[in-house]
């Protein structure tokens, strides 16, 4: 019988057992994939954005943001840090407080974290698959792929449906909603978004630094700025990214979502219009295809010769009329957005266990004696920019910290 069984070996269930190990507990952790830590391992495009210096309560969403706030209270930066230094682990830090691992290697994190749960004795189990969870009077059982195990307390850190490629699922909820648990709708963030016009696919790999503006039912919602990468089914790049949730959550509320693209929001209206009046030669012939090549990417320009109407075909045919056509449709390029890129295509999932329902400072369910949540299987998702890591890590600090 160990004291403490953990099902998951993500960031959040490696946290906790390293903490829980280090308190003297016997752990077993639990993960259904051949190798420990998948989603970290692939994360910031394979450097890790482990956790931000800037760690706000804004930057992270779920229902109950007071849980959330007591999650952090005492929990930010300061106390991830020493952590990860504690298993020789250095910090360097990106744009806008994103820290990643010195060596730039999400690799490195994994093994380090491996290295010490397995130092302090923390039993890992992997190909081991948990099938059924039940409760005794004070003891759970647990069965797995590999035998059944028991333990005194539990914690469920088995994250949620997004990525399932990399072991992202919803049996955590199934687990928990049979104790009892109940769950908010859970939604794709962090994706990608497919669009109804199917003139993207013809700028598919088109990036462009822009502002992304989302519309719902006609009504201005949110608006992104970064990267604008076009795809063959729509639309993805950094500032969609950072707008995906709000998309997804409205399209799962039967909105018309809408983006408006401003493909050049380093040019004002005005300067844009001044500009494109003034290459204007007069008897030039150059086709208005080649003319634009001197402004914008070769693949956008017959979707905004199309979108804008403009009907010059010549350098020599452009007026001021046709001029603002051709700016109003660069800084303003609608897409409708028909669906996401589902839980396949997303970093996070929105929703989960109840928070109302978990105690913030200790993680224990307040339904469930002896039951923990960590990660990301809780009402709680994080911005991009290493937030979402961080909620891991501090909530299975707290998991693990009580036990
Ligand atoms: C491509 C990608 C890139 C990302 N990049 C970043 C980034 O740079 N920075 C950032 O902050 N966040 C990033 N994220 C988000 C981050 O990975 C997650 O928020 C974080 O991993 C959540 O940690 P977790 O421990 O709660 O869940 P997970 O990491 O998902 O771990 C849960 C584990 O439980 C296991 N499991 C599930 N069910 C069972 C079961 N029945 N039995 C046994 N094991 C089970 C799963 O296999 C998994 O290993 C990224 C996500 C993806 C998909």
């Amino acid at each position: 019988m160990a004291d403490i069984i953990i099902v998951g070996a993500g960031a959040a269930g490696l946290m906790a057992s390293i903490v829980a190990g280090r308190a003297g507990h016997s752990v077993i952790l639990l993960e259904q994939n051949t190798k420990i830590g998948k989603k970290i391992l692939v994360s910031g495009n394979g450097k890790c954005n482990i956790t931000n210096r800037y760690i706000q309560t804004n930057r992270f969403h779920g229902h109950n943001p007071d849980f959330i706030e007591k999650v952090l209270q005492g929990y930010g930066f300061e106390t991830v840090e020493p952590f990860f230094t504690s298993i020789g682990l250095e910090f360097t830090e990106g744009k806008d407080g994103k820290m990643f691992p010195l060596s730039l290697q999400a690799s490195s994190v994994v093994e380090l974290l491996e290295y010490e749960a397995k130092r302090i004795g923390v039993q890992i189990l992997c190909d081991a698959a948990v099938t059924a969870l039940a409760k005794n009077t004070d003891t759970f059982t647990v069965e797995t792929r590999q035998g059944t195990y028991s333990s005194h307390k539990l914690i469920l850190a088995s994250g949620s449906p997004a990525a399932p490629q990399l072991g992202g699922s919803n049996s955590g909820y199934a687990f928990a909603t049979k104790m009892g648990h109940t769950l908010i709708p859970r939604h794709p963030s962090l994706v990608q978004l497919c669009s109804e016009e199917s003139w993207v696919k013809n700028c598919a790999g088109v990036k462009v630094a822009g502002v992304a503006t989302l519309y719902a039912n006609g009504e201005q919602i949110t608006e992104k700025k970064g990267d604008l990468l076009f795809t063959t089914y729509g639309i993805s790049g950094l500032a969609i990214l950072d707008l995906s949730r709000e998309v997804s959550t409205r399209l799962a509320s039967f909105d018309y979502c809408e983006l408006s693209l401003d493909l050049m929001p380093a040019f004002s209206k005005e300067r844009l219009s001044n500009l494109l009046l003034d290459r204007i030669k007069s008897n030039s012939e150059k086709p208005i295809i080649l003319w634009l090549q001197g402004v914008l990417h070769k693949k956008l320009i017959p979707v905004i010769v199309e979108q804008s109407k403009c009907k010059a075909k010549a350098e020599s045919d452009l007026d001021r009329k046709e001029i603002n056509k051709l700016v109003h449709t660069i800084k303003h390029l609608k897409l409708t957005i028909s669906e996401t890129k589902g839980f396949e295509g997303a970093e996070v999932s929105t929703g989960g266990i109840n928070t109302e329902e978990v105690n913030p400072l200790t993680m224990e369910s307040n339904l469930v004696p002896n039951l923990y949540f960590a990660g990301e299987i809780l009402d709680v998702d994080g911005d991009r920019g290493g937030f979402n890591f961080h909620f891991a890590w501090v909530s299975g600090m707290r998991a693990g910290i009580r036990n």
